[in-house]
């Protein structure tokens, strides 16, 4: 019954053989800078590579400092860190991601609160966080007390859902008046924009993954973005083992991380910045075709960006009429060589985070069970 996705999915990707979810193309200079950061024997955390890096996504997101991390995850958490997030305080951010968000949120012992998303977005719901603040809390002394445990929210985490923006202005309107610091974990949003901005650069801090499933991979990476210059010396202090600058001695000053990242990993990344707005563009195509054919297609609903913005469409989406529609879908596709897998499970579900307090997360259920990502890659 779904034999004529089947096909359409061949033909767009001119094949019969298995398409898998997303893979990564490398078509332009990733073996000259590896080759040139081999020769240049700095492979590791120092090098021109990193600097080029840093400088390079800066200027495309538009903010003054970026810093390159080991992966996304490290980047969230030394933003956390930033936020000044430690031991006892509490975390708001959605139901509806990928479990790096509270991990993240989890290293600074602190914990998370999930709230419900918004339909369109599947990213937090400025609705679902004002009437969570009203409801449950006050400000004290400067703070956001949570009345139920009386512990402090110190912050906020949204995630750019597949790389579709959340109302990130409203959501950063609402915590600027309860005190709470907004972040953005944009790591599947390279390359969208709301209302003109990029995504990631609306609160103080945004991080961005170059994990190899993402719009571009440096095999394993990530970056702080902020245009705050205090914040960027420290996360760079935090992420390079907090040692102070000095031609010979060993000084450190706190307990820092190894979060830098490789020379090597930013050669490669280099070249795939060079990329991105090909990428972008592919996938934005991919997006009219797989738009015009689902509104043929009864019962099944294609996921568009929202007015306003202008998505990466970084993992193309479905949603199905309901749970069982969903399973044989996937089982249908997968069986023919489509790679199709189902959104996330609910982080409030997982058994490390059921304990979590939560709302009443009607949407993230409703989508938890419809939402599937179809084949994806650039062409
Ligand atoms: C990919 C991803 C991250 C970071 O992943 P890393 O593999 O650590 O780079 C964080 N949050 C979300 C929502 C992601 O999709």
């Amino acid at each position: 019954m779904y034999e004529n996705i089947v096909s359409f999915i061949q033909d767009t990707f001119q094949t019969k053989e298995f398409i898998p979810l997303h893979e990564p193309k490398f078509s332009g200079n990733e073996k000259l800078y590896l080759n040139e950061c081999i020769d240049s024997t700095f492979v590791s955390s120092v090098g021109v590579f990193v600097d080029r890096v840093e400088e390079a996504i800066a200027s495309y997101v538009g903010v003054k400092y970026a810093i390159a991390m080991s992966n996304g995850t490290s980047a969230l958490h030394i933003a956390l860190l930033l936020a000044d997030v430690t031991k006892n305080d509490e975390v708001i951010t959605q139901a509806l991601t990928f479990v790096a968000t509270p991990n993240a949120i989890s290293y600074c012992n602190a914990q998370p609160i999930f709230l419900d998303v918004d339909l369109d977005t599947m990213s937090l719901s400025p609705n679902a966080l004002d009437s969570f603040l009203q409801k449950n809390c006050k400000v004290q002394n400067n703070s956001c007390i949570n009345k139920t445990t009386n512990k402090t929210i110190k912050a906020a985490v949204v995630m750019h859902t597949f790389g579709h923006s959340a109302r990130v202005d409203e959501l950063k309107t609402i915590c600027d008046k309860w005190n709470i610091e907004l972040i953005e974990d944009a790591a599947e949003s390279l390359g969208s924009f709301y209302k003109k901005k990029h995504t990631g650069t609306f609160a103080k801090l945004g991080i961005f993954s170059f994990n190899g499933n993402k719009i571009i991979t440096s095999g394993g990476g990530g970056v702080l973005v902020t245009d705050d210059v205090l914040l960027a010396k420290r996360a760079k202090h935090l992420s390079t083992t907090a040692k102070i600058a000095h031609p010979y001695e060993y000084e450190h000053d706190e307990i820092g991380y190894n979060y830098r990242m490789p020379n090597l990993n930013a050669a490669l990344l280099l070249a795939q910045i060079e990329q991105l707005n090909n990428f972008r563009n592919s996938k934005r195509l991919l997006s009219k075709l797989y738009s015009k054919f689902f509104s043929q297609i009864d019962d099944i609903v294609y996921i568009q960006e929202l007015k306003n913005s202008e998505s990466n469409y970084w993992l193309q989406a479905l949603l199905l009429p309901s749970k069982e529609k969903r399973d044989e879908f996937l089982s249908f596709m997968n069986q023919r060589g489509i790679m199709c897998r189902p959104i996330w499970k609910l982080i409030s579900t997982l058994d490390m985070y059921k304990h979590a307090q939560c709302d009443s997360l009607e949407n993230s259920f409703y989508l938890q069970d419809r939402i599937v990502n179809i084949p994806s890659s650039v062409r």
